[in-house]
């Protein structure tokens, strides 16, 4: 495959810049643009694998962006913004972004958040994957089991949706109000706490050390992550 294409959307020259240095040091094709309307017509007319954005524009806000976007395209989506609160990181995701950096940052992150999404981006000619493995872990999708180091793992029919909720989007930041709903339903998209005790009880069973999770991260007042 060739070097993948990022485009950049971000109205501060600078951090441009910066960006797109470390991103062509690690051979990426960088495309920039300073407004939303020129970021949209360069989707348009490249193949581009990821889209970094800044959600603060001069011709409008980020998160309209990307709610538009996700009506055509389907690319992962790194929100970049000066914006530290907790609702805005929830409202980008809501809208259909992948992943979320918080001005300042460093761009040691920012190349390891852009490689998950890279490895996120599907692949041309992929089958469906009935096997997912991360560490010692087996899960075996069509015959819905799970083992750790070929033994057998037990899990409550919740927890097992849990799990497999997060394995269907590894590296994307879920959201609490997501997850509840994905597991539970919508009507318990606010009941926060059955999430903690069931991504307490995946750790339990699923990491080495549960009190330093590898796999099932915590994305401190948004939700979770799965690290595969
Ligand atoms: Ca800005």
């Amino acid at each position: 495959m060739s070097e993948p294409t990022i485009l950049l959307i971000e109205d501060e020259a600078q951090i441009r810049r910066l960006v797109r240095a470390a991103l062509e040091n690690e051979d990426h094709r960088v495309l920039e643009s300073g407004t939303l309307k020129a970021g949209l017509a360069q989707l348009h007319a490249d193949a581009v694998q990821l889209l970094i954005l800044d959600l603060g524009l001069p011709d409008g806000d980020g998160i309209a962006f990307i709610r538009e976007l996700r009506t055509q395209f389907a690319l992962p989506v790194l929100v970049l913004s000066a914006r530290s609160a907790e609702g805005e990181k929830i409202r980008a995701l809501d809208a259909g972004a992948d992943d979320y950096l918080t001005k300042p940052f460093s761009t040691g992150e920012l190349l390891a958040r852009v490689r998950a999404q890279l490895r996120r981006a599907p692949q041309e000619g992929a089958t469906a994957e009935t096997y997912c493995h991360f560490g010692d872990i087996k899960v075996d999708l069509a015959q819905r089991c799970v083992t750790r180091k070929n033994e057998a793992v037990r899990l409550t029919p919740i927890e097992y949706r849990l799990l497999c909720a997060m394995l269907a989007e590894p590296g994307k930041v879920l959201t609490y109000r997501h997850l509840l709903s994905a597991v539970w339903g919508k009507a318990f998209v606010e009941s926060n706490h059955y999430l903690r005790i069931y991504v307490s009880h995946l750790r339990q069973k699923l990491e080495d050390d549960p009190a330093q999770p590898k796999y099932f991260l915590t994305e401190t007042g948004v939700g979770y992550r799965f690290q595969g």
